[in-house]
């Protein structure tokens, strides 16, 4: 491939970072870069918060509701579109997932379908154990009315929001700081990157040191291991923070980046038939990958003639995220919805949207695409 859909990207002050932790034999697993990496996402994200540095986003969404209570028998209510991270952890626990539509005009949770079965759920006393809303394709869900609800019903809200770090939601306040806990990701093709890793960011002091006790294999005081709950080895190791601090240097300027890409695909590529992701007037997506609608009808191309053609020409595209319910694994789950997740994935499509791309790289991206549609 020539063209990837989302690359790392380093900013150049990773290695120097990497370089002070092997200076100091900080290699593994734990270490002052580790603290550092945590209070620099803090700083950013608000100061109050406790930033918890793991192996992955999908170790601290499996921590996060490990911590919330959730297991065998609890339902875990939860955006159908997602990616298999933000899903597999309920079924660690042994919980059953139900899944949730989104709402057209942001691409998040369909929280008004949400409210309704919270009511019907708690007349049955069949509420979930927590509620998963995905901030999709770094779009922030709609944080005020989830909280409400969560509060309302005393259920937790943990938020996937490991597209969305840089984003922000209604007034300035940062994605990634919703819920009881929300989660982030440093996975290879996010906006930043340690390489692999994750981050459970919580306002409940008790989660954090619950979430780094569980993630060092649960080791009781005692000189000898003492075990009385069952852990994992899921923190954050010390060299990987390392380079995550160096990304968090360039975080605002790859948001930056992220969003100048997508409005010159929309510029380029906007006509009749082809639907840009919204992004409502009152948040700040990151765009972290830009996504689009081909309705083949209007435009007489579908989304596949568009992704073959990019293919032949080592571009990598993306079909969005298939929903969980249409999925084998999941067959028979409970989905409340209208199928505007289902649409989306019939017709959306994800381009190149890495950081690192060039102008010209996105041109020729642009080019064919339009001649393709043109013809
Ligand atoms: C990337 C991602 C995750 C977590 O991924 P890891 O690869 O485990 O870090 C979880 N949910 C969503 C929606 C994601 O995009």
């Amino acid at each position: 491939m020539r063209l990837y859909l989302s690359r790392p990207h380093m900013s150049g002050h990773e290695e120097a970072r990497v370089a002070e932790a092997f200076a100091s034999n900080f290699v593994a697993p734990l270490g002052p870069q580790l603290d550092a990496f945590e209070a620099s996402v803090a700083a950013y994200l608000d100061q109050d918060l406790h930033c918890v540095g793991l192996s992955s986003g999908s170790a601290a969404l499996h921590l996060a509701l490990r911590i919330a209570g959730v297991g065998p028998g609890d339902e875990v209510w939860i955006s159908s579109m997602t990616f298999a991270g933000g899903i597999f952890p309920v079924n660690y626990l042994g919980a059953t997932p139900r899944f949730f539509d989104l709402d057209p005009d942001t691409w998040t949770i369909d929280t008004a379908r949400l409210s309704e079965e919270l009511a019907k759920a708690a007349a049955e006393n069949r509420l979930p154990k927590a509620i998963v809303p995905t901030d999709l394709y770094g779009q922030s869900a709609d944080l005020a009315p989830l909280e409400a609800l969560a509060e309302q019903y005393e259920v937790r809200l943990i938020v996937d929001s490991a597209e969305s770090l840089g984003a922000s939601y209604k007034g300035g306040r940062k994605a990634g700081t919703g819920g009881d806990a929300a989660i982030l990701s440093f996975n290879g093709n996010k906006i930043i990157t340690t390489s692999g890793g994750g981050m459970l960011v919580t306002r409940h002091k008790d989660w954090a040191d619950e979430a780094r006790f569980l993630a060092t294999q649960a080791r009781d005081p005692a000189p000898h291991y003492e075990h009385s709950t069952y852990g994992y080895n899921y923190r954050l190791s010390n060299i990987c923070a390392a380079i995550g601090l160096g990304q968090m240097e360039v975080l605002d300027a790859r948001v930056a980046r992220r969003r100048e890409i997508f409005a010159r695909y929309e510029q380029t590529l906007c006509r009749p038939g082809i639907t840009f992701m919204p992004e409502p007037a009152d948040l700040f997506s990151t765009r972290w990958l830009t996504a689009l609608t081909i309705d083949a009808q209007e435009t007489g191309i579908s989304r596949e003639d568009i992704r073959l053609m990019l293919l032949e020409h080592e571009i990598e595209s993306r079909p969005l995220w298939k929903p969980m319910h249409m999925q084998p694994l999941y067959k028979g789950a409970t989905y409340h919805g209208s199928g505007v997740d289902e649409a989306l994935f019939a017709n959306g499509l994800c381009l190149p949207s890495g950081s690192d791309m060039t102008d010209a790289e996105q041109d020729e991206v642009i080019d064919r695409i339009n001649r393709l549609l043109n013809a």
